[in-house]
């Protein structure tokens, strides 16, 4: 039997998305992108189990001095950083167009209100491009809900430590430099926000993709 979305391969796997047989590679190229994956499906657990592999190894790829600010940071607030991706893995499959550049053009213009923030001047940086826009807009979000969670819903943990000022700038600093360094791995134009896509589960778990 050929597998119902290339009709071209072995259909090997039994897709609970559309009770059809496809093909791993479509099964690996497709899933939660094109394909509406149940988290319960044991192709998707084990596919996230290698995309911890994956990320581990992209942050292992950074430059030694990089490298270790970063993991200490992501040491210090992995609920942050698994906000700020949840959100962009939000994004990306609500727009099919999302590239690694509009998340970074969004980061960018956070880091630099967020820098000017910490330094005592309010200045809200925007951008002209819609969909940079989009995003900007809703990591800005995610980030005060980081910073000043509301009763009942703050992010485990941050809240007794507290969340010292200039850690948003990290953690902003953290996603921008995995943007570049999935881009240098993988050469893809969205390689990082379809990672995130792919990873993160459809309801926020809050949970980071690397244990810390
Ligand atoms: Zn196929």
């Amino acid at each position: 039997m050929k597998c119902i979305l290339c009709g071209e391969r072995k259909a090997k796997r039994e897709c609970p998305a559309g009770r059809a047989r496809i093909c791993p590679q479509c099964c690996g190229e497709k899933r939660v992108l094109e394909i509406a994956c149940p988290d319960s499906c044991p192709f998707l657990e084990a596919g996230r189990e290698r995309d911890a592999r994956s990320y581990r190894k992209v942050l292992g790829r950074l430059p030694a001095r990089d490298r270790e600010i970063h993991e200490r940071v992501l040491e210090r607030y992995p609920e942050a950083i698994a906000r700020l991706e949840y959100t962009l893995a939000r994004q990306r499959i609500r727009q099919r167009d999302l590239a690694d550049r509009h998340a970074r053009d969004a980061v960018d213009l956070l880091l630099e209100s967020c820098r000017a923030e910490d330094a005592g001047i309010v200045y809200e940086r925007t951008s002209e491009d819609p969909r940079v826009e989009g995003v900007r807009r809703e990591i800005r979000a995610a980030v005060e809900s980081v910073r000043r969670p509301r009763e009942g819903e703050g992010m485990p943990g941050l809240r007794d430590s507290g969340f010292p000022s200039g850690a948003v700038v990290e953690c902003l600093a953290f996603v921008r430099a995995l943007i570049d360094a999935f881009g240098a791995e993988y050469g893809a134009d969205s390689a990082y926000v379809d990672f995130l896509a792919r990873f993160f589960p459809g309801e926020e778990t809050g949970g980071a993709i690397l244990a810390p």
